[in-house]
């Protein structure tokens, strides 16, 4: 008796858990992990001259994406913005565009 107990509240409180999938939330759309461009393309080197490949780290306004745009690790995501700016001093990029 008190076994049949036990397992009842059990499978009442595994309902209220598995409240449809066990690892569906709503709140964290299904993110996948982006692995760092730079990181794994070890042979493209960032090049301030060279607007066309920083171009794909800058939105349509000119400003610079942020990390969660970019996947770049912390590492790069700090390269790349140094690039960047350094390619807007001697104007090959824009600071304002649009
Ligand atoms: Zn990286």
């Amino acid at each position: 008796m008190p076994d049949r107990k036990g397992n009842n509240k059990n499978s009442k409180d595994k309902r209220k858990n598995n409240n449809g999938d066990d690892d569906y939330n709503p709140r964290f759309r299904k993110m996948r992990k982006k692995v760092c461009f730079l990181c794994s393309n070890k042979e493209v080197e960032l090049d301030y001259k060279n607007p066309e490949q920083l171009k794909k780290f800058i939105n349509e306004k000119g400003k610079i994406l942020p990390r969660r745009a970019t996947g770049a690790c912390a590492k790069h995501q700090r390269r790349i913005t140094n690039t960047i700016k350094r390619a807007r001093h001697i104007a090959v990029l824009p600071y304002t565009q649009g």
